[in-house]
């Protein structure tokens, strides 16, 4: 059966603030989404919303995975589903090795008596390695710990490239990537591409689509997606950015969840008139 991924009238909640208002989107095997939209809009709730995230609430709507509802699943579940996220900021965790951590979350998808061969997994391993030019001493660190930035992001799609899942999510993976960093990860996504694996690649520049190219883009705005096109979309955000959206939308403040005393006055308003 091929892969998707169907989200309906989404609708969570962080803290208390509902963030995700109601967001629809269908990803299938073999396509590639970009959600892209100006900080403070609620890509990373739903990125967090889908993997299941223990602080962010569902307040409605339904998730699926080929069928299967995805909200009933915890975390665990979900990974073997298929679902896999890059998060914005990977945590690090001392005491576990990267090779250790990966190898146990292959052995998690594959269930017990058909775990992979230790030979088969360090073959593996350092193929991946190889291809996103990593320091094969990066097996045997703590995961992430004392990783830079990029190569915290690495380790991210190293993973993805380990596990293979039906549906990726990559959360502003090209954040603090150089273009050849930003190169080396467009490759490993790209070697992925298949009839059956779908993505879902968040971000807030273009410049990562210049290296993977969606086939539909999605601007998300409130909360909400507010519009979807082709990869064209993306070009135009790029040259002219944002403002244009709001402006035909009628839309003021994008983003959502924010503090009402955080709000700021835009520059050039004056205040209320005193009589
Ligand atoms: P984006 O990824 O588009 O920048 P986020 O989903 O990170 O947006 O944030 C949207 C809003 O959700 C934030 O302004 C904040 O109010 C709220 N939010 C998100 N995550 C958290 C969190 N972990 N704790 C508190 N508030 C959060
Ligand atoms: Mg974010």
């Amino acid at each position: 059966m091929n892969t998707t991924l169907r989200i309906d009238q989404l609708r969570a909640s962080v803290e208390g603030k509902e963030i995700l208002k109601g967001l629809s989107l269908e990803v299938r095997g073999g396509e590639i989404h970009a959600v892209m939209g100006p900080n403070g809009t609620g890509k990373s709730t739903l990125a967090s919303t889908l993997m299941g995230h223990p602080k962010y609430e569902v307040l409605g709507g339904s998730v699926t995975l080929n069928g299967e509802d995805l909200l009933e699943m915890d975390v665990d579940e979900r990974g073997r589903a298929g679902l896999f996220l890059a998060m914005q900021y990977p945590s690090e965790i001392t005491g576990v090795t990267n090779s250790d951590f990966m190898r146990s979350a292959i052995n998690a998808g594959r269930g017990e008596g058909n775990e992979i061969s230790l030979m088969k997994f360090i073959r593996l391993m350092e193929a991946n390695m190889k291809t996103l030019e990593m320091n094969p001493e990066f097996m045997h660190r703590y995961l992430n710990e004392g990783f830079s930035g990029g190569e915290k992001k690495r380790n991210e799609i190293l993973q993805m490239m380990m596990l293979q899942p039906k549906i990726t999510i990559l959360d502003e993976i090209d954040s603090g990537l150089d273009i050849d960093a930003l190169r080396i990860v467009a490759q490993g996504v790209n070697s992925l591409r298949s009839a059956d694996r779908g993505f879902l690649i968040i971000t807030h520049y273009q410049r990562l689509l210049d290296y993977i190219t969606p086939d539909f883009v999605h601007i998300m705005m409130q909360g909400r997606i507010v519009k979807s096109g082709g990869p064209e979309l993306a070009q135009r955000l790029e040259a002219e950015g944002y403002e244009w959206v709001k402006e035909e939308l009628g839309i003021e403040d994008e983003t959502v969840g924010q503090d009402e005393d955080a709000f700021q006055m835009p520059m050039n308003t004056t205040g209320p008139k005193i009589r």
